[in-house]
């Protein structure tokens, strides 16, 4: 069928890299653009010193189903990464997009208009090619943050998870909202934002510790009518996680700093780990390396896309988190 055509085209695991623009604060430092591009290749220009002190370049090359230049638009980043599998998910395919990198390189920036652009879509979808077919869209938003689960749309509520006898897990009491147009994802998108984790010190500061995850989910009523409860479909879960340095704090003096570190480490290894087994088809996915992999365990069974958008800054100030970051994205798939 068409549909199973189009499935089968869109690639099972995508790594994607972007590059962000050098920022003010990198120019007035004369830091330098490092990066260099050249189709879905992607040169790091790293300065070293030999021992006499005298300074050489040493160049690491990696390739990537693709790279995005820092002239690159979000519009562009959406139809590179989100709307193939946008029609995907009406036929039960779950699918994960996910911004991976240290605080600072792009991640929110990439990841918050992706999902509004993708409601747009399955809107579109719902009131056209599937009209009158009984497909509702419901939408949440919530947050890992030291190991723990909470609610962006109802005030941070703490909530627990529970798993049912067929494999699937629940937040317990999550809210799900049903979404009818575009302005109430847009509210409840910007709702979530405003309450995920910010510290008193600053913005950035708190909200790099934790995973942010929104999902959209497709249901279907069994008779195409409102009158029966909605049957789940599809889903799309859009994931920004944690600024991917953070699970280098093991060794901070500050206990909360250093567990929290921890807790990030072992989420972003796991993560790793079951895509790449994924990627090699294992029946066993090993889901309960941490609660990040845990909650996302429903949409790596059965047909499942995974996109992964790696940010990088292009200075030469965050050479070795940026090497850090393409190494991760190299290793994915
Ligand atoms: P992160 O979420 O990874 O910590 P942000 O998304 O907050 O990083 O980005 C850090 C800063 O850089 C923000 O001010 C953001 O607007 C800017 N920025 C990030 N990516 C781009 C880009 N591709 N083009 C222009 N500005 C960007
Ligand atoms: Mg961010």
């Amino acid at each position: 069928s068409v549909d199973k055509d189009r499935a089968n085209n869109v690639a099972k695991i995508k790594v994607v890299v972007r590059k962000r623009p050098l920022n003010k604060k990198e120019i007035a430092k004369k830091e330098e653009d490092i990066i260099t591009i050249d189709s879905n290749a992607l040169m790091v220009h790293e300065k070293k010193l030999k021992v006499d002190l005298t300074e050489y370049v040493e160049k690491h090359e990696f390739f990537f189903d693709a790279v995005l230049n820092e002239d690159v638009s979000n519009e562009e980043v959406y139809s590179e990464t989100v709307e193939p599998i946008v029609p995907l998910i009406f036929n039960r395919t779950k699918a994960t997009c996910f911004a991976y990198g240290q605080t600072g390189s792009g991640k929110t920036y990439t990841m918050q208009p992706l999902p509004l652009k993708a409601s747009q879509d399955i809107l579109r979808l719902m009131y056209h090619t599937y009209r009158n077919q009984g497909f509702q869209l419901f939408v949440s938003f919530f947050e890992i943050y030291g190991g723990k689960v909470f609610d962006l749309l109802n005030d941070r509520k703490k909530l627990c998870m529970r798993e049912d006898g067929k494999q699937q897990v629940c937040i317990v009491g999550l809210q799900e909202y049903k979404v009818l147009g575009v302005q109430t994802i847009k509210e409840l998108i910007e709702r979530g934002n405003a309450t995920r984790s910010t510290g008193t010190t600053g913005a950035n500061e708190e909200s790099s510790r934790s995973h942010a995850i929104l999902q959209l989910a497709i249901k279907r009523s069994a008779d195409g009518s409102e009158s029966k409860p909605a049957r789940p479909v599809g889903k799309l879960s859009f994931i920004d996680l944690a600024g991917s340095e953070r699970g280098a704090d093991t060794t901070d003096n500050d206990k909360q700093t250093r567990m929290e570190g921890a807790e990030i480490n072992k989420s972003l290894l796991a993560l790793k780990e079951c895509i790449r087994a994924l990627d090699n088809d294992q029946g066993h996915i090993p889901f309960r390396g941490s609660k990040l992999t845990e909650v996302l365990r429903d949409s790596f069974v059965g047909d499942s896309r995974t996109v992964m958008i790696s940010c990088i800054s292009p200075s030469s100030g965050s050479c070795e988190h940026t090497l850090n970051t393409l190494r991760y994205a190299d290793r994915v798939k």
